[in-house]
């Protein structure tokens, strides 16, 4: 049915990057726009794809917007050998490419423009161009940190990277609106790695680069990231911060909140939490993708069993895959005073909301930090790779919302932060997290930034729809 011919609402194409976190963030991003009245299209890659229609509850969840959400599947045709860590991203990329052009040339008459991960607009830029959809863009990631992957090519121009010497604390000065704030070990990994022929640091850069290009739908919020969406603003379309996705959605469909997880949930940490005392337990987590090591692991557990305080850890990837016979016995094992509490996955959004958790030990991932951000919670921040790094830098220096170890995570570290956000500069962090938590939620409420972004992003959408009918 052609939708720029009968009289049918808006027709959005989404298109994630098939990675836990980037399709949690882009059906919550289709949800606010089936909400008001929109139909979208949810393009995921075989495998999510069969997830999220055979294992989760989000399509019945969906049914809600009477037909005007559907799943389609891309079909990779990705072997086993090309799913795997590192070469995942590159062979997916090269694989959609081909496959989303037919999607597109095949549904061309009825969709009003696309909304891709940024990841794809190595490709889709150009797809679309060819095929004469709009597109806009939406980065899985810190905006701030896409600005500074953006400033690349100038810091190179510049001499600032390749990095010159080993000194990981000399501050970087060519990311205008972060001057004096950001040191060399803020930066992605990639950079500091020194590596830029990397592929997959090819693609991150390339669509930092592309986004600039297209609009941009951005979880955050203008108080939150100012001087980054200035910057981005000046050089960039137009960009909506409708952030956090997760607040909005929640103040337009309490009380009934989907939980959009790929993973099944252990829903026993809840009751566990019912039994803890007020902001005494400090929850442990590391997103979707972040791998440790065993020496990482043991490091943790000592760290988090020195500090005395209840814990409640989701388990994360690890390296070694016969991990739990190469540590000690006691490892994993409850203490007696049964302040450990361990799990496969968690209900992110729920623990951070209970009453219990008094501090969120994270990789710093965007999500998990707008998650604790909006539930009040201060963080202590162990970042791994990527966005990571430059956001643990905000929570602490720039938010002031708790604590970055990067680099320095060894157990007597662990402890000693553990104990300084949950006992002795504990009042000066909730208080901050506090306003902060405020601002997100006063943003996502009438009136607010990013409700009004949203109401801006969907005329927009809307205009493009009845321009194409002209
Ligand atoms: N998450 C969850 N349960 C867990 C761990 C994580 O539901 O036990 C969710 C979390 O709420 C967040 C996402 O997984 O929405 C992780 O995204 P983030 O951007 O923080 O990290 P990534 O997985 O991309 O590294």
């Amino acid at each position: 049915m052609n939708s720029k011919v009968e009289n049918l609402p808006p027709h959005v194409l989404l298109f994630p990057f098939p990675a836990h976190s980037h399709v949690h963030s882009l059906l919550k991003l289709a949800e606010l726009l089936c909400h008001r009245g929109l139909r979208v299209t949810f393009l995921v890659a075989d495998q999510t794809h069969s997830r999220l229609v055979n294992d989760t509850a989000v399509r019945s969840h969906f049914d809600r917007y009477s037909g005007r959400f559907r799943f389609q599947n891309l079909h990779d045709g990705l072997l086993p050998k090309d799913r795997t860590v590192p070469e995942f991203p590159s062979s997916f990329l090269e694989a959609a490419k081909p496959r989303f052009e037919d999607v597109l040339v095949a549904g061309k008459s009825s969709i009003t423009c696309i909304i891709v991960d940024v990841m794809m607009l190595s490709f889709a830029v150009d797809v679309a161009g060819q095929v004469g959809v709009p597109i806009m863009c939406h980065p899985n990631s810190c905006p701030s940190d896409l600005w500074a992957v953006r400033c690349v090519p100038k810091l190179i121009e510049a001499g600032e990277i390749p990095f010159q010497g080993g000194d990981l604390d000399v501050l970087v000065e060519n990311i205008p609106g972060f001057e004096g704030l950001i040191r060399r070990r803020d930066l992605s990994s990639f950079l500091r790695a020194g590596d830029l022929s990397d592929k997959n640091f090819q693609y991150i850069a390339n669509g930092a680069c592309q986004a600039h290009r297209v609009r941009m739908i951005l979880n955050t919020f203008e108080e939150l990231e100012g001087p980054a969406l200035a910057q981005i603003r000046s050089r960039c379309p137009g960009i909506y911060a409708v952030g956090p996705f997760h607040e909005h959605l929640k103040t337009k469909l309490a009380p009934t909140i989907p939980s959009n997880n790929l993973k099944k949930e252990d829903m026993s940490c809840i009751a566990w939490l019912d039994e803890q005392p007020l902001r005494s337990v400090i929850y442990v987590s590391f997103g979707s993708i972040a791998v440790m090591s065993n020496d990482q692991l043991l490091e943790l557990w000592h760290g988090l069993k020195n500090s005395g305080k209840s814990f409640l850890w989701v388990l994360p990837n690890v390296a070694d895959k016969e991990w739990k016979n190469q540590l000690p016995p006691e490892f994993l094992i409850e203490d007696a005073s049964g302040k450990g509490n361990i799990v496969a996955w968690a209900p992110q959004e729920e623990v951070l909301a209970h009453k219990a958790v008094g501090g969120f030990l994270t990789h710093s991932g965007w999500n998990s930090t707008l998650e604790s951000m909006v539930a009040g919670v201060p963080m202590i921040c162990w970042p791994f790779f990527g966005d990571q790094l430059f956001i643990s830098r905000l929570v602490a220096e720039v938010w002031k919302l708790g604590l970055d170890m990067k680099d320095t995570c060894d157990r007597v570290v662990i402890e000693n932060v553990v104990k300084e956000v949950m006992e002795t500069r504990r009042e000066e962090f909730m208080q901050a997290v506090d306003q902060m938590a405020q601002l997100a939620k006063n943003a996502v409420c009438k009136g607010g930034s990013s409700y009004s972004n949203l109401d801006r992003l969907i005329e927009d959408i809307r205009s493009l729809d009845n321009d194409s009918k002209e």
